[in-house]
């Protein structure tokens, strides 16, 4: 992806505002993006027809090129969608909390069990797992070793009774739960490999026997494309409501997350991210975002010119830059000023895409050098600032005996300013950031 957004970036540089070909450009390479992380193709037809229609009514931004304001209208719906801010678990009035956990055998259930119980231990609550999974031979012990590790109880039916009744278990745990002070339930069922109604008749019976305060969708993240389908089959057959995407650490770009949300309407509540019982967090839509459209640095770019640009202050510089000949030397420090708030130079140079040819070059910037310019421009008279052409032999030594640099330093500057002004003229309107001291003496 990175690759061909940076060919939309430059092609979309030189313009100032927002047109209908800009979005459709911008649009076409996200809808890519997205199909490319998994997320299901009417997810991705929504959602795209929804980002265009925001992007045609946005305001034209002044510290953002378009191809940027689109991206970061792209991400901010992302995020939006995805939820926005994390949902918390609702605990019920009266414990225990009856949590479910329903899925696919293979989603994660019994880690996640495991995992939910450990985080539940370490905020002050004390849960108790029930093992209502009858289904798959060693399901049972599978939880027992789980609840050791998150030093949780684990209620299970006693062995050697022959296949038990998953209801009857379920029922009765919440029993035991209050009757050992257990504030919180954790239901753990069977799965099947595909969906199937035996399947979604036990999970609605468990479901309709204990009432749970949260059924939770547990699905693996790398499943794809086939997690609509799934979702749509445990939406309608037994309701949940929260999801709880597993898997995530490996290379699945996490589109299941975006289809998903998309179809069901309900929240992603938690992240699992490895075997381990640690290996779990709460779910952060903007991280998924950025996963969803792998360009997390661009992302991180676009945030922070957002943040430190002045807009008004940016739009009186574009009137300059269009003219190119107002632009001074006051204007080259403001500037520079500008760039420097927005941190380390290097790492800003090395986010931002189509910057290839000119890296190597902007490599050689040294942030003193941004100092010992801000020096030299600083004692200068405001009639030098404004035109540095009346800079003679004895202006060079006066500025250069002010600053405490050598009159070569001086005059090497100038150059550069009017290299810089040049240069301004030529990218007038481009990409917010002009102005860069480039080069070194
Ligand atoms: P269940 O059938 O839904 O109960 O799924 P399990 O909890 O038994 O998990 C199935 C397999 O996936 C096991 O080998 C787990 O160790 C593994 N697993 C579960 N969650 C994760 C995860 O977040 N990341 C990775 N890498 N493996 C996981
Ligand atoms: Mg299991």
């Amino acid at each position: 992806l990175s690759d061909r957004l940076t060919s939309v970036f430059s092609s979309l540089r030189s313009k100032g505002r927002l047109s209908d070909a800009d979005i459709d450009a911008t649009c076409r390479e996200i809808r890519i993006a997205l199909l490319e992380a998994d997320v299901a193709l009417p997810v991705v037809r929504d959602f795209v027809s929804h980002v265009k229609e925001r992007a045609r009514g946005a305001e034209v931004s002044q510290a953002l090129n378009p191809a940027q304001q689109v991206v970061k209208i792209v991400n901010d719906e992302l995020v939006q969608i995805l939820g926005g801010e994390t949902r918390r678990l609702r605990y019920a009035k009266t414990p225990p909390t009856v949590i479910m956990l329903a899925g696919l055998q293979g989603a994660g259930k019994t880690t996640l069990a495991g995992k939910l119980a450990r985080w539940l231990r370490e905020q002050g609550h004390a849960p108790m797992l029930v093992a209502a999974d009858l289904q798959r031979p060693n399901a049972v012990q599978q939880l027992q070793v789980v609840g050791e590790r998150a030093q949780a109880a684990v209620y299970a039916p006693e062995p050697g009774n022959g296949v038990g009744d998953p209801v009857a278990v379920a029922r009765d745990s919440i029993e035991q739960a209050r009757r050992r002070q257990h504030d919180i339930v954790i239901i753990d069922t069977a799965g099947r490999l595909g969906i199937d109604q035996e399947l979604m008749r036990q999970a609605a019976d468990i479901r309709d026997a204990v009432s749970p305060d949260e059924v939770l969708f547990v699905v693996d993240a790398m499943i794809g494309q086939d997690a609509v389908t799934t979702a749509q089959a445990f939406m309608d057959g037994v309701g949940f409501d929260g999801v709880v995407l597993t898997k995530l650490d490996g290379d699945a770009r996490g589109g299941a997350a975006l289809s998903v949300r998309h179809i069901t309407g309900r929240p992603i509540m938690f992240a699992s991210t490895g075997e381990k019982l640690e290996d779990f967090d709460a779910f952060h839509p903007d991280r998924m975002a950025s996963r969803i459209l792998d360009m997390g640095d661009i992302l991180t770019l676009i945030e922070q010119a957002q943040r430190t640009f002045d807009e008004q202050e940016a739009a009186k510089m574009a009137g300059k830059l269009v003219s190119g000949d107002g632009f001074t030397l006051d204007d080259f420090l403001e500037q520079m000023m500008m760039v420097r708030k927005m941190g380390p130079l290097k790492n800003l140079l090395g986010m931002m895409p189509g910057m290839g040819q000119m890296r190597d070059q902007l490599n050689q910037v040294d942030e003193r050098d941004l100092d010992r310019v801000a020096a030299i421009i600083r004692s200068m008279t405001p009639g030098e600032r404004q035109d540095p052409k009346i800079i003679n032999g004895s202006r060079r030594a006066r500025i250069a005996r002010g600053s405490g640099v050598t009159v070569t330093e001086v005059a090497g500057l100038v150059t550069r300013f009017f290299d810089a002004q040049k240069m301004m003229k030529q990218v007038a309107g481009g990409m917010g950031i002009p102005g860069m001291p480039g080069g070194r003496k």
